[in-house]
C-alpha cells in the first residue's frame, strides 16, 4: 500500500506549516485590496471633471478668475465619490470654498443646482436611484 498523507505517520503530526504563512498571505491580500481601493480613489479625484462649470478658472459662486481653484463636490459625505463620477463638481476659490463647508443655505444653493443639472443631463429616476432622496427641495 502507498502511503500519501505522512501525517498520519507522525505522533504528533507536523503542525500544518502554512496555517501562519497563509494568514499573512491573507493579511498581505487585505492591505493589497486596501491599496487598490484608495488607489482608485486617488485617481478618481485627479479625474474630476465638471458638468456644472465649463470655466475652470472661474468661481462659481463669486465669478472671481483665478488659476487653480479648490474643486468642491456637490454632494458630500457617502455620495462624495458619487458626485466624483458624476461629475457635480464645482470649481471655487479658498474663501466661497471654506463658506461652502459651513453655510448651509450656500449648501443647499450647490445642491439644488447639482441635482438640477443632473436630472436635465440623466433623469429624475436616476438621480433617485444614485443618490436616494437625500436632497429633497
Ligand atoms: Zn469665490
Amino acid at each position: 500500500m502507498l502511503v500519501t498523507d505522512l501525517r498520519k505517520s507522525f505522533n504528533p503530526y507536523p503542525k500544518p506549516k502554512d496555517m501562519k504563512k497563509s494568514s499573512k498571505e491573507t493579511e498581505q491580500i487585505i492591505v493589497k485590496q486596501i491599496k487598490q481601493k484608495s488607489n482608485k480613489l486617488a485617481k478618481k479625484e485627479r479625474n474630476r471633471f465638471s458638468i456644472l462649470q465649463k470655466n475652470d478658472t472661474k468661481c462659481f459662486l463669486c465669478n472671481k478668475e483665478q488659476k487653480k481653484l479648490d474643486k468642491h463636490e456637490a454632494f458630500g459625505g457617502s455620495n462624495r465619490q458619487k458626485s466624483m463620477e458624476f461629475g457635480l463638481i464645482y470649481y471655487l476659490c479658498r474663501r466661497c470654498h471654506n463658506r461652502a463647508d459651513v453655510d448651509i443655505v450656500i449648501r443647499k444653493y450647490l445642491h439644488d443646482f447639482a441635482k438640477k443639472k443632473f436630472i436635465k443631463k440623466y433623469s429624475k429616476e436616476k438621480f433617485l436611484e444614485e443618490f436616494k432622496n437625500n436632497y429633497e427641495e
